[in-house]
Protein backbone atom coordinates (compact mmCIF):
# COMPACT_ATOMS: atom_id res chain seq x y z
CA UNK A 1 0.00 0.00 0.00
CA UNK A 2 1.50 3.32 -0.71
CA UNK A 3 0.83 6.36 1.24
CA UNK A 4 -0.83 9.35 -1.05
CA UNK A 5 -2.31 12.48 0.68
CA UNK A 6 -5.48 13.36 -0.80
CA UNK A 7 -6.27 16.93 -1.03
CA UNK A 8 -9.94 17.20 -2.25
CA UNK A 9 -9.70 21.14 -2.41
CA UNK A 10 -12.54 23.65 -3.19
CA UNK A 11 -15.96 23.73 -4.58
CA UNK A 12 -16.22 20.68 -7.28
CA UNK A 13 -13.34 19.02 -5.36
CA UNK A 14 -14.93 16.76 -3.27
CA UNK A 15 -17.61 15.59 -6.19
CA UNK A 16 -14.58 14.28 -8.53
CA UNK A 17 -11.89 12.93 -5.89
CA UNK A 18 -15.11 10.99 -4.79
CA UNK A 19 -15.01 9.57 -7.83
CA UNK A 20 -11.59 9.06 -8.55
CA UNK A 21 -11.15 7.56 -5.14
CA UNK A 22 -13.99 5.44 -6.02
CA UNK A 23 -12.54 4.02 -9.52
CA UNK A 24 -8.96 3.65 -8.14
CA UNK A 25 -10.62 1.33 -5.26
CA UNK A 26 -12.52 -0.97 -8.16
CA UNK A 27 -9.52 -1.26 -10.31
CA UNK A 28 -7.51 -2.38 -7.23
CA UNK A 29 -5.36 -0.08 -7.28
CA UNK A 30 -3.07 0.01 -3.81
CA UNK A 31 -3.03 3.15 -2.16
CA UNK A 32 -3.79 4.39 1.37
CA UNK A 33 -5.31 8.17 1.03
CA UNK A 34 -4.37 10.41 3.80
CA UNK A 35 -7.39 13.51 3.41
CA UNK A 36 -5.95 16.85 4.06
CA UNK A 37 -7.45 20.64 3.27
CA UNK A 38 -5.76 23.52 1.42
CA UNK A 39 -7.93 26.20 -0.39
CA UNK A 40 -10.53 28.07 0.52
CA UNK A 41 -12.18 26.07 3.05
CA UNK A 42 -8.67 25.60 4.75
CA UNK A 43 -8.56 29.50 5.07
CA UNK A 44 -11.71 29.89 6.24
CA UNK A 45 -11.22 27.21 8.94
CA UNK A 46 -7.79 27.87 9.77
CA UNK A 47 -6.60 30.79 8.58
CA UNK A 48 -4.33 29.44 6.14
CA UNK A 49 -4.83 28.02 3.13
CA UNK A 50 -2.12 25.38 3.24
CA UNK A 51 -2.52 24.47 6.90
CA UNK A 52 1.16 22.88 8.42
CA UNK A 53 -0.33 19.40 9.11
CA UNK A 54 -1.01 19.53 5.35
CA UNK A 55 2.58 20.48 4.26
CA UNK A 56 3.89 18.13 7.02
CA UNK A 57 1.92 14.96 5.59
CA UNK A 58 3.07 15.96 1.95
CA UNK A 59 6.98 16.34 3.46
CA UNK A 60 6.60 12.55 5.18
CA UNK A 61 4.67 11.16 2.06
CA UNK A 62 5.80 12.92 -1.06
CA UNK A 63 3.10 12.11 -3.31
CA UNK A 64 -0.20 13.98 -3.44
CA UNK A 65 -3.29 14.31 -5.83
CA UNK A 66 -4.51 17.28 -5.42
CA UNK A 67 -8.30 18.68 -6.78
CA UNK A 68 -8.74 22.58 -7.92
CA UNK A 69 -8.24 25.40 -5.22
CA UNK A 70 -10.43 28.92 -4.98
CA UNK A 71 -8.28 31.83 -4.80
CA UNK A 72 -10.10 34.50 -3.36
CA UNK A 73 -9.04 37.30 -4.55
CA UNK A 74 -7.78 39.55 -2.18
CA UNK A 75 -4.91 40.33 0.39
CA UNK A 76 -3.68 37.49 2.89
CA UNK A 77 -3.74 34.85 0.65
CA UNK A 78 -0.93 33.60 -0.72
CA UNK A 79 -1.28 30.59 -3.93
CA UNK A 80 -1.66 27.34 -2.32
CA UNK A 81 -0.06 25.83 -5.87
CA UNK A 82 3.06 28.00 -5.88
CA UNK A 83 3.64 27.67 -2.41
CA UNK A 84 3.65 23.96 -2.92
CA UNK A 85 5.90 24.09 -5.76
CA UNK A 86 8.52 25.88 -4.10
CA UNK A 87 8.97 24.53 -0.92
CA UNK A 88 9.00 20.44 -2.89
CA UNK A 89 11.15 22.39 -5.79
CA UNK A 90 8.48 20.61 -8.24
CA UNK A 91 10.51 21.81 -11.33
CA UNK A 92 8.75 19.71 -13.75
CA UNK A 93 5.53 20.42 -15.37
CA UNK A 94 4.08 17.50 -16.86
CA UNK A 95 1.35 17.23 -19.13
CA UNK A 96 0.19 14.61 -21.48
CA UNK A 97 -2.14 15.19 -24.54
CA UNK A 98 -3.16 12.25 -26.27
CA UNK A 99 -6.35 12.00 -28.50
CA UNK A 100 -9.43 10.38 -26.56
CA UNK A 101 -12.26 7.97 -28.25
CA UNK A 102 -16.07 10.40 -29.07
CA UNK A 103 -13.97 13.68 -27.96
CA UNK A 104 -14.36 16.15 -30.92
CA UNK A 105 -11.40 18.35 -32.11
CA UNK A 106 -9.99 18.72 -35.48
CA UNK A 107 -6.72 16.49 -34.66
CA UNK A 108 -6.67 12.84 -35.11
CA UNK A 109 -3.74 10.49 -33.49
CA UNK A 110 -2.32 13.64 -30.96
CA UNK A 111 -0.29 11.62 -28.75
CA UNK A 112 2.78 14.01 -27.16
CA UNK A 113 4.00 14.93 -23.03
CA UNK A 114 5.28 18.15 -22.67
CA UNK A 115 7.78 19.02 -20.18
CA UNK A 116 7.53 22.48 -18.80
CA UNK A 117 10.43 23.79 -16.96
CA UNK A 118 8.50 25.07 -13.65
CA UNK A 119 10.60 27.09 -11.47
CA UNK A 120 12.23 29.94 -13.66
CA UNK A 121 11.92 31.40 -16.82
CA UNK A 122 10.63 34.77 -17.18
CA UNK A 123 7.92 33.42 -14.39
CA UNK A 124 9.86 34.52 -11.45
CA UNK A 125 7.94 37.65 -10.99
CA UNK A 126 10.85 40.19 -10.91
CA UNK A 127 10.00 42.83 -12.60
CA UNK A 128 10.21 46.55 -11.97
CA UNK A 129 9.68 50.57 -12.57
CA UNK A 130 12.56 51.96 -14.96
CA UNK A 131 10.32 54.78 -14.91
CA UNK A 132 6.92 55.69 -13.56
CA UNK A 133 6.37 59.09 -15.12
CA UNK A 134 3.05 59.93 -16.65
CA UNK A 135 3.28 58.96 -20.32
CA UNK A 136 6.57 57.61 -19.76
CA UNK A 137 5.82 54.65 -18.27
CA UNK A 138 8.29 52.16 -18.45
CA UNK A 139 8.45 48.52 -16.77
CA UNK A 140 11.61 45.57 -17.21
CA UNK A 141 11.24 41.69 -16.34
CA UNK A 142 13.91 39.31 -15.80
CA UNK A 143 14.23 35.80 -16.96
CA UNK A 144 16.49 33.39 -15.29
CA UNK A 145 17.67 30.32 -16.39
CA UNK A 146 20.33 28.54 -14.51
CA UNK A 147 22.31 25.86 -15.87
CA UNK A 148 21.64 23.54 -12.86
CA UNK A 149 17.46 23.89 -13.62
CA UNK A 150 17.73 22.97 -16.78
CA UNK A 151 19.83 20.29 -16.79
CA UNK A 152 16.98 18.93 -14.08
CA UNK A 153 14.13 19.07 -16.66
CA UNK A 154 15.99 17.93 -19.93
CA UNK A 155 16.66 15.10 -18.00
CA UNK A 156 13.56 14.38 -16.85
CA UNK A 157 12.31 14.47 -20.01
CA UNK A 158 15.05 11.78 -22.00
CA UNK A 159 14.43 9.66 -18.61
CA UNK A 160 10.69 9.73 -19.32
CA UNK A 161 11.01 9.00 -22.92
CA UNK A 162 13.16 5.88 -22.55
CA UNK A 163 11.20 4.93 -19.59
CA UNK A 164 7.92 5.38 -21.56
CA UNK A 165 9.66 3.75 -24.68
CA UNK A 166 9.00 7.00 -26.41
CA UNK A 167 11.24 7.64 -29.57
CA UNK A 168 11.71 11.70 -29.98
CA UNK A 169 12.47 14.56 -27.56
CA UNK A 170 11.84 17.83 -29.17
CA UNK A 171 13.57 20.72 -26.97
CA UNK A 172 11.36 24.21 -27.89
CA UNK A 173 13.54 27.49 -27.38
CA UNK A 174 14.38 30.85 -29.04
CA UNK A 175 17.43 30.94 -29.23
CA UNK A 176 18.08 33.08 -32.05
CA UNK A 177 16.93 35.98 -30.21
CA UNK A 178 17.42 35.12 -26.39
CA UNK A 179 20.87 33.61 -27.23
CA UNK A 180 22.41 33.73 -23.35
CA UNK A 181 18.66 32.42 -21.75
CA UNK A 182 17.32 30.05 -24.39
CA UNK A 183 20.15 29.75 -25.47
CA UNK A 184 21.55 28.04 -22.31
CA UNK A 185 18.68 25.96 -22.67
CA UNK A 186 19.18 24.86 -26.20
CA UNK A 187 23.23 24.09 -25.48
CA UNK A 188 22.37 21.96 -22.39
CA UNK A 189 19.69 19.99 -24.12
CA UNK A 190 21.93 19.62 -27.47
CA UNK A 191 24.76 17.94 -24.75
CA UNK A 192 22.01 15.97 -22.59
CA UNK A 193 21.02 14.34 -25.61
CA UNK A 194 24.22 13.00 -26.93
CA UNK A 195 23.99 10.65 -23.58
CA UNK A 196 20.35 9.03 -24.83
CA UNK A 197 21.78 7.78 -28.31
CA UNK A 198 18.72 5.61 -29.06
CA UNK A 199 16.42 9.19 -28.53
CA UNK A 200 16.14 11.03 -31.39
CA UNK A 201 16.26 14.97 -30.58
CA UNK A 202 15.35 17.80 -32.57
CA UNK A 203 15.11 21.47 -31.88
CA UNK A 204 12.24 23.86 -32.79
CA UNK A 205 12.17 27.78 -32.37
CA UNK A 206 8.84 28.61 -30.75
CA UNK A 207 6.90 30.54 -33.20
CA UNK A 208 7.23 27.52 -35.85
CA UNK A 209 6.61 24.86 -32.94
CA UNK A 210 3.44 26.77 -32.43
CA UNK A 211 2.63 26.53 -36.19
CA UNK A 212 3.85 22.65 -36.55
CA UNK A 213 1.43 21.70 -33.44
CA UNK A 214 -1.52 22.70 -35.05
CA UNK A 215 -0.63 21.15 -38.57
CA UNK A 216 0.80 18.49 -37.61
CA UNK A 217 0.91 17.91 -33.84
CA UNK A 218 1.33 13.64 -34.40
CA UNK A 219 5.11 14.46 -35.57
CA UNK A 220 5.88 15.71 -31.86
CA UNK A 221 6.32 12.58 -28.81
CA UNK A 222 8.02 14.07 -25.61
CA UNK A 223 8.50 18.11 -25.77
CA UNK A 224 10.58 20.38 -23.11
CA UNK A 225 10.16 23.85 -22.86
CA UNK A 226 11.00 27.09 -20.37
CA UNK A 227 8.61 28.51 -18.06
CA UNK A 228 6.58 30.71 -20.30
CA UNK A 229 6.79 28.52 -23.26
CA UNK A 230 5.42 25.70 -21.73
CA UNK A 231 2.86 27.66 -19.78
CA UNK A 232 1.28 28.36 -23.60
CA UNK A 233 2.15 25.59 -25.17
CA UNK A 234 0.49 22.90 -22.70
CA UNK A 235 -2.65 24.71 -22.91
CA UNK A 236 -2.40 24.35 -27.00
CA UNK A 237 -1.63 20.64 -26.42
CA UNK A 238 -4.46 19.77 -24.15
CA UNK A 239 -6.64 21.81 -26.52
CA UNK A 240 -5.36 19.39 -29.46
CA UNK A 241 -7.38 16.65 -27.56
CA UNK A 242 -10.73 18.64 -26.20
CA UNK A 243 -8.98 20.85 -23.58
CA UNK A 244 -8.22 20.96 -19.52
CA UNK A 245 -11.69 19.70 -18.48
CA UNK A 246 -10.00 16.11 -20.01
CA UNK A 247 -6.38 16.43 -19.39
CA UNK A 248 -4.57 15.03 -16.12
CA UNK A 249 -0.96 16.95 -15.34
CA UNK A 250 1.45 16.44 -12.92
CA UNK A 251 4.24 18.68 -10.91
CA UNK A 252 7.46 16.49 -10.35
CA UNK A 253 10.41 17.08 -8.42
CA UNK A 254 13.23 14.94 -7.06
CA UNK A 255 11.37 13.72 -4.00
CA UNK A 256 7.48 14.86 -4.36
CA UNK A 257 5.47 14.90 -6.89
CA UNK A 258 1.80 16.40 -6.91
CA UNK A 259 -0.78 15.23 -9.22
CA UNK A 260 -3.82 17.81 -9.77
CA UNK A 261 -6.56 18.78 -12.05
CA UNK A 262 -5.44 22.12 -14.33
CA UNK A 263 -9.12 23.14 -14.22
CA UNK A 264 -10.46 25.39 -11.60
CA UNK A 265 -13.39 24.80 -8.44
CA UNK A 266 -16.28 25.40 -10.90
CA UNK A 267 -18.77 27.04 -8.63
CA UNK A 268 -21.30 27.66 -10.84
CA UNK A 269 -21.76 23.71 -10.73
CA UNK A 270 -21.05 22.35 -7.17
CA UNK A 271 -23.27 20.32 -5.86
CA UNK A 272 -25.26 19.44 -9.67
CA UNK A 273 -23.45 15.98 -9.51
CA UNK A 274 -22.64 17.24 -13.74
CA UNK A 275 -18.79 17.95 -12.79
CA UNK A 276 -16.57 15.95 -15.06
CA UNK A 277 -13.65 14.07 -12.95
CA UNK A 278 -11.99 12.79 -16.30
CA UNK A 279 -9.14 15.82 -15.47
CA UNK A 280 -8.34 14.36 -11.97
CA UNK A 281 -9.01 10.91 -13.24
CA UNK A 282 -6.15 11.06 -15.80
CA UNK A 283 -3.90 13.15 -13.47
CA UNK A 284 -4.26 9.93 -10.99
CA UNK A 285 -3.37 7.59 -13.86
CA UNK A 286 0.31 9.70 -13.64
CA UNK A 287 0.16 9.50 -10.41
CA UNK A 288 -0.74 5.10 -10.53
CA UNK A 289 2.35 5.34 -13.48
CA UNK A 290 4.61 7.13 -11.00
CA UNK A 291 4.38 4.75 -8.24
CA UNK A 292 4.57 1.78 -10.62
CA UNK A 293 1.61 0.74 -10.63
CA UNK A 294 0.90 0.94 -14.56
CA UNK A 295 -0.87 -2.33 -15.28
CA UNK A 296 -3.80 -0.46 -13.00
CA UNK A 297 -3.46 2.75 -14.71
CA UNK A 298 -3.55 0.94 -17.88
CA UNK A 299 -6.36 -0.94 -16.99
CA UNK A 300 -8.85 2.11 -15.48
CA UNK A 301 -7.71 3.80 -19.65
CA UNK A 302 -8.84 1.07 -20.91
CA UNK A 303 -12.38 2.00 -19.37
CA UNK A 304 -12.12 5.24 -19.42
CA UNK A 305 -11.85 4.88 -23.50
CA UNK A 306 -15.07 2.17 -23.58
CA UNK A 307 -17.11 4.61 -21.26
CA UNK A 308 -16.25 7.46 -23.83
CA UNK A 309 -17.27 5.31 -26.79
CA UNK A 310 -20.73 5.67 -25.03
CA UNK A 311 -20.32 9.40 -24.02
CA UNK A 312 -24.11 10.38 -24.91
CA UNK A 313 -25.45 8.06 -22.11
CA UNK A 314 -22.52 8.05 -19.36
CA UNK A 315 -20.44 11.42 -19.29
CA UNK A 316 -20.87 14.72 -17.81
CA UNK A 317 -22.69 17.41 -20.19
CA UNK A 318 -19.36 19.34 -20.50
CA UNK A 319 -18.28 17.01 -23.03
CA UNK A 320 -21.40 16.25 -24.70
CA UNK A 321 -23.10 14.04 -22.69
CA UNK A 322 -26.30 13.63 -20.95
CA UNK A 323 -25.17 11.79 -17.79
CA UNK A 324 -23.46 12.68 -14.63
CA UNK A 325 -20.66 12.63 -12.25
CA UNK A 326 -22.25 9.52 -10.84
CA UNK A 327 -23.10 7.69 -13.77
CA UNK A 328 -19.85 8.28 -15.64
CA UNK A 329 -18.07 6.94 -12.26
CA UNK A 330 -20.43 3.59 -12.39
CA UNK A 331 -19.57 3.10 -15.96
CA UNK A 332 -15.94 3.07 -15.90
CA UNK A 333 -16.21 1.02 -12.44
CA UNK A 334 -18.25 -1.23 -14.75
CA UNK A 335 -16.19 -1.36 -17.66
CA UNK A 336 -12.78 -2.19 -15.14
P1 LIG B 1 -13.10 27.02 -13.67
O1 LIG B 1 -12.16 26.08 -14.35
O2 LIG B 1 -13.47 26.68 -12.28
O3 LIG B 1 -14.47 27.08 -14.50
C1 LIG B 1 -14.57 27.52 -15.86
C2 LIG B 1 -15.76 26.83 -16.52
O4 LIG B 1 -15.46 25.45 -16.74
C3 LIG B 1 -17.03 26.85 -15.66
O5 LIG B 1 -18.16 26.99 -16.50
C4 LIG B 1 -17.05 25.47 -15.01
O6 LIG B 1 -18.35 25.00 -14.71
C5 LIG B 1 -16.39 24.61 -16.09
N1 LIG B 1 -15.65 23.48 -15.51
C6 LIG B 1 -14.45 23.51 -14.88
N2 LIG B 1 -14.11 22.29 -14.46
C7 LIG B 1 -15.12 21.46 -14.81
C8 LIG B 1 -15.35 20.07 -14.65
N3 LIG B 1 -14.47 19.27 -14.04
N4 LIG B 1 -16.51 19.55 -15.13
C9 LIG B 1 -17.39 20.32 -15.77
N5 LIG B 1 -17.22 21.64 -15.96
C10 LIG B 1 -16.11 22.21 -15.49
O7 LIG B 1 -12.49 28.47 -13.78
P2 LIG B 1 -12.95 29.84 -13.06
O8 LIG B 1 -14.44 29.89 -13.01
O9 LIG B 1 -12.21 30.88 -13.76
O10 LIG B 1 -12.37 29.74 -11.60
C11 LIG B 1 -13.10 29.32 -10.45
C12 LIG B 1 -12.16 29.24 -9.25
O11 LIG B 1 -11.18 28.23 -9.48
C13 LIG B 1 -11.37 30.53 -9.00
O12 LIG B 1 -11.30 30.75 -7.62
C14 LIG B 1 -9.99 30.22 -9.54
O13 LIG B 1 -8.99 30.94 -8.89
C15 LIG B 1 -9.86 28.76 -9.26
N6 LIG B 1 -8.90 28.05 -10.15
C16 LIG B 1 -8.12 27.10 -9.57
C17 LIG B 1 -7.25 26.34 -10.35
C18 LIG B 1 -6.41 25.26 -9.67
O14 LIG B 1 -6.55 25.01 -8.49
N7 LIG B 1 -5.53 24.58 -10.38
C19 LIG B 1 -7.18 26.54 -11.73
C20 LIG B 1 -8.02 27.52 -12.30
C21 LIG B 1 -8.88 28.26 -11.50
Amino acid sequence: MKNIVLIPGDGIGSEITNSVTTILEEAGAEVNWIEKSAGLKAYEETGNPLPDDTVEAIEEHRIALKGPLTTPVGSGFRSVNVALRQKFNLYSNIRPARTLPSIDTPFRNVDMVLFRENTQGLYIGKEKWINEGEDKRHSEAIAVVTEEASKKIIRAAFDYAVKNERKKVTLVHKANILKLTTGLFLEIGQKIAKEYPDIEFQDLIVDNMAMQMVLRPQQFDVVVTTNLFGDILSDLASGLVGGLGVTGAANIGDDAAMFEAVHGSAPDIVGKNVANPMALLFSSLMMLEHIDQKQIAENIRKAIYKTLVEKKVYCTPDIGGEGTTSTFTQAVCDNI
